[in-house]
C-alpha cells in the first residue's frame, strides 16, 4: 500500500510517499481501507522529534481516520466488512485499574495512535489496523472527510471544557488559536452550552471565520492587547475559563485574563513548554490550573452525539491528496490553517 513515511526526524522533506507492507489483522483487530485521514499538530511534533519522546521508525503519522472495514479478526463480532467507521485514537492496556473504570488517559500505557505508536501504524496510509475497541461507527450523515477531521480534536476539546473545566452556561471562555483545529471545536462547544467564546486569532479573516462558528467576542492578537480587551468584554471581571494549548507565548496573558477563582485548562504548548507563572496571582486570585490530555472513548461517543444533532460541526477547510501531506504540514507550521486539513488517498 502507499503511505507517508519518515525514517528520520526533520522538516517536511523527511516525509516520503512510498510503498510499505499492508498491516495484518490480529484476532481482536479491524482492518480499515482509509477513505480520509486528517492532519494534527502532533504529526509535526513527531516528525520534528520531541525531547523525552522516542518516535519508533519508520513512522507513519496520523491519529484520525474514516473508512470502510475490509477485514476483521477472528474474535471481532461488532464489525463486518463494508461497515463505515471512524476511529478513537487512544490506545491503552484495557486491564489496569484506570482502564477498568473508564479513565483510559490515566493508564500508564496510554498512547496516541499514530503519534506515540509504531512502526508504520498511523492513519496516513491506504489501510490501517486498529483494535476493535478503537473503532466506532461513522454517522451516516457525515462524509468521509468530515468524519476524519473530528476524533482527536473533538475528543480533546470536549474533555478540556466539559470534563475538566466544567463549562457552564453564561461562562466567558478565552479560546486561543480559535480558528485552529482544537479552537474551532472549542468555540462550538461554548455556543452549544450557552457560554460566550472570546475567540483569539492572528487575523481578521480568521476571526470572521470564528464569528460564523458562534464566537461572541473577537480579539486580534496581532493588533490588540488581550488582557485589556478581556477586561472590557467581561466588565473587568476576567474570564471563567482559559482554553490554552499555546504555552510559552501566551501563558502570562492567559493568567492575567482569568477571573478570581477562574480555571485555566491546557493540553499543549505549540510555542514552547516553559511557561512562567507569577505565583502571587495563583494564590491571591485562587486560580485553578488544569492539565488535560486527549480523552476516553466515552468522551468521544458523547461528543459525537452533539455532532450527530448538528450542534458541533466538522470544520474542513482544505483537502489534500495523501501524497501532498508535506505541503499540508508546511501550511500548518506557518499558522495558515483554519479548521482542519484532511488527506485523501489517491
Ligand atoms: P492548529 O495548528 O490547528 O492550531 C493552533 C493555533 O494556535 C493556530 O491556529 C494559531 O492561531 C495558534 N498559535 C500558534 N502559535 C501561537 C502563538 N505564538 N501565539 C498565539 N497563538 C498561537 O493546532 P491544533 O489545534 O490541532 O493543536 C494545538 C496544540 O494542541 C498543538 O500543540 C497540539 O500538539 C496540542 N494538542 C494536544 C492534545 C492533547 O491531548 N494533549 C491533543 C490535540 C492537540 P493564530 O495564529 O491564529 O492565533
Amino acid at each position: 500500500m502507499k503511505a507517508v513515511v519518515f525514517e528520520e526526524h526533520g522538516g517536511a522533506k523527511a516525509l516520503q510517499y512510498k510503498d510499505v507492507a499492508e498491516p495484518k489483522v490480529g484476532p481482536n483487530d479491524v482492518l480499515i481501507k482509509v477513505r480520509a485521514a486528517s492532519c494534527n499538530y502532533n504529526d509535526i511534533w513527531a516528525r520534528r522529534g520531541l525531547p523525552g519522546m522516542k518516535v519508533i521508525m519508520p513512522h507513519i503519522s496520523g491519529s484520525d481516520a474514516a473508512g470502510e472495514v475490509v477485514e476483521v479478526g477472528s474474535e471481532v463480532s461488532d464489525f463486518n466488512p463494508q461497515d463505515e467507521v471512524m476511529v478513537y485514537p487512544g490506545l491503552s492496556c484495557r486491564t489496569c485499574e484506570f482502564c477498568a473504570n473508564g479513565r483510559d488517559t490515566f493508564c500508564r500505557q496510554y498512547k496516541i495512535w499514530g503519534f506515540q505508536t509504531g512502526p508504520l501504524d498511523g492513519a496516513h496510509a491506504e489501510f490501517v489496523r486498529l483494535p476493535a475497541f478503537n473503532v466506532i461507527p461513522k454517522p451516516k450523515g457525515l462524509g468521509w472527510e468530515e468524519a476524519a477531521s473530528l476524533p482527536l480534536v473533538l475528543l480533546t476539546a470536549w474533555r478540556m471544557l466539559v470534563g475538566r473545566a466544567r463549562i457552564q452556561a453564561g461562562d466567558f471562555v478565552l479560546v486561543w488559536g480559535a480558528a485552529g483545529g482544537l479552537g474551532t471545536i472549542a468555540v462550538q462547544i461554548c455556543r452549544t452550552v450557552g457560554a460566550q467564546a472570546i475567540a483569539v486569532a492572528s487575523s481578521d479573516e480568521k476571526l470572521e471565520f470564528c464569528r460564523k462558528l458562534g464566537a461572541e467576542h473577537l480579539i486580534n492578537r496581532k493588533t490588540q492587547d488581550i488582557a485589556e480587551e478581556v477586561r472590557k468584554i467581561t466588565n473587568r471581571r476576567g474570564v471563567d475559563i482559559v482554553f490554552e494549548h499555546v504555552g510559552n507565548a501566551t501563558w502570562p496573558q492567559s493568567v492575567a485574563s482569568l477571573k478570581w477563582g477562574g480555571t485555566l485548562v491546557t493540553c499543549g504548548a505549540t510555542s514552547g513548554f516553559e511557561a512562567v507563572t507569577d505565583l502571587r496571582f495563583l494564590w491571591n486570585k485562587q486560580m485553578n490550573f488544569l492539565g488535560s490530555h486527549m480523552g476516553n472513548k466515552t468522551d468521544l461517543l458523547e461528543a459525537m452525539r452533539w455532532v450527530e444533532s448538528g450542534q458541533v460541526k466538522p470544520v474542513v477547510s482544505q483537502v489534500f491528496p495523501l501524497r501532498e501531506t508535506g505541503q499540508a504540514q508546511t501550511l500548518m507550521e506557518s499558522g495558515e490553517v483554519m479548521g482542519k486539513f484532511v488527506l485523501v488517498p489517491d
